[in-house]
């Protein structure tokens, strides 16, 4: 019989998972002990789970679902596709319709002088098609030796060795003999937590002008490029001061590098602008993006090259790309995700609507005893929880032990947010309205509760 259609009890799945399946970012006994939760469908902003739980998905899957689930639309432009032309490859100056289409919307959709996509499968393949990218830009223009890639603490660009050596994460630079050679971080612009006695704006610059020290301590002639999310996600949603974004800028116009905005996350609408660059008056030269380019319906990712990076590499053979770059079926999905942003106006539903909704819903959280600090931009949120609301301390108890209990609750309360340490992180889906955001303060409310009862109780509630 078809597992698929044939729905085994929730027990018999999670058993067979246990067994088979090596998740990512799962410890495994963890994982064996508790069982997953096995979701079954979706619809909107609604997740259903095999027991029958509706789940409010304030995540969006994995930051991805921008247009929410359920769209008929989508499923009919792959199924279309596939019996067209399921696949074709884009090597050896071959290329099909729907890449073809795909590369002039975006080149639509980017701000200028953005008119190339070279596509990846993922988020992680474009960030490591950028190390190519930059590293051959500059040996086409007979600098060779600018090969170090600056990026920093904390950040998150991917998974493979390329993009999670970009990456700033220390968990995942302790396994699998991570970063590669030249590849180098600062630090990142949190001010919550590193800020220390000084204002967000004087961070933010410091901050800021650790580039400047760095690319001066390597020697320009051996710097490539710096690479960073305008807003930080898997991070911790970390919002720069607003100093941060400008001294950047100033110090990449300055300096003869090349800037990569990471988009994964912000691009397609998150920020209520197509870009995050536009938001923050960025000026990149690539830009990496994923996740809601098809609003996760099917795997694509790219790198957005602008005009004068474009016109170098196209100068030789770029000995690289995928099998699945540029994916017929991703394409098809991408292109019709890309016609509801923009038919249904969501970028006007975030500015209007959901975005403020969602600020107010995230602030309503600010006088709870827990949160030190509860902000949003777009359709991004984070509640930092703190022993002590006036000092911005960490807990004594090791970091995260509050983070997963209030995890933990979320579960039990049906609805899913993100823990990142002891801070909670929100990404919905851009269709989010006010009536889901009073489900998200009732039961998120539920489940900051029982944290706090929890983290009381076991007496958690030190500060460090
Ligand atoms: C998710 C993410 C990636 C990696 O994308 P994958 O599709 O998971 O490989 C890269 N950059 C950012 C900012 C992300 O959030």
């Amino acid at each position: 019989m078809n597992i698929l259609t044939n729905h085994l009890p929730t027990a018999e799945l999670q058993r067979i998972d246990a067994a088979h399946h090596m998740h990512p970012f799962t410890g495994g006994a963890e994982l064996a002990a508790k069982g997953t939760r096995v979701i079954t469908r979706a619809d909107g902003v609604m997740l259903t789970d095999s027991d029958g739980h509706e789940i409010l998905d304030m995540m969006a899957g994995l930051w991805c679902v921008n247009i929410g689930y359920g769209r008929d639309e989508l499923a009919d432009a792959a199924s279309r596709q596939m019996r067209e032309l399921p696949y074709y490859n884009t090597f050896f100056q071959t290329s099909h319709v729907p890449v073809i289409a795909l590369s002039q919307k975006l080149a639509e959709l980017a701000p200028e002088p953005f008119n190339n996509t070279f596509f990846a499968a993922s988020g992680s393949e474009a960030n490591d098609t950028n190390i190519r990218l930059v590293r051959q830009y500059w040996a086409a223009l007979g600098k060779p030796s600018k090969k170090v890639i600056i990026s920093r603490t904390n950040a998150y660009h991917g998974s493979s060795m390329g993009s999670g050596s970009l990456g700033g994460m220390a968990h995942m630079h302790a396994q699998g003999g991570l970063p590669i050679e030249n590849i180098v971080h600062i630090d990142q612009p949190h001010w919550w937590a590193e800020g220390a006695e000084m204002s967000p704006e004087e961070f933010g610059l410091l901050r800021a002008r650790q580039l400047e020290q760095e690319i001066d301590a390597l020697g320009e002639e051996n710097v490539a490029a710096f690479i960073a999310e305008p807003i930080q996600g898997a991070g911790g949603v970390i919002i720069p001061p607003e100093t941060y974004w400008p001294e950047i800028q100033r110090i990449c116009d300055a300096r003869e590098i090349l800037l990569i905005a990471d988009e994964v996350i912000l691009g397609f609408g998150r920020t209520g602008k197509w870009f995050g660059s536009e938001y923050y008056g960025i000026r990149p030269d690539i830009m990496t993006i994923a996740k809601g380019l098809s609003s996760g319906y099917a795997p694509i990712g790219g790198s957005l090259v602008s005009d004068h990076v474009a016109e170098v590499i196209g100068r030789s053979d770029f000995n690289h790309g995928y099998t699945y770059s540029g994916h017929p079926v991703s394409c098809a999905v991408a292109l019709e995700n890309l016609r509801i942003i923009e038919e249904e106006n969501l970028l006007g539903h975030v500015n209007d609507h959901a975005a403020p909704a969602l600020a107010k819903a995230i602030e309503s959280f600010a006088d709870h005893p827990l949160i030190g600090e509860a902000r949003s931009l777009g359709m991004l949120g984070a509640l930092q929880f703190t022993p002590d609301k006036s000092r911005r301390v960490p807990f004594k108890a090791p970091k995260g032990t509050i983070g997963q209990i209030a995890r933990e609750a979320c579960f039990r309360n049906n609805i899913v947010m993100r823990h990142v340490g002891d801070r909670m992180i929100v990404s919905p889906p851009l269709i989010l309205t006010e009536e889901h955001c009073e489900i998200f303060k009732e039961r998120a409310g539920k489940a900051l509760g029982e944290t706090y009862a929890t983290a009381k109780a076991e007496g958690l509630l030190e500060a460090a």
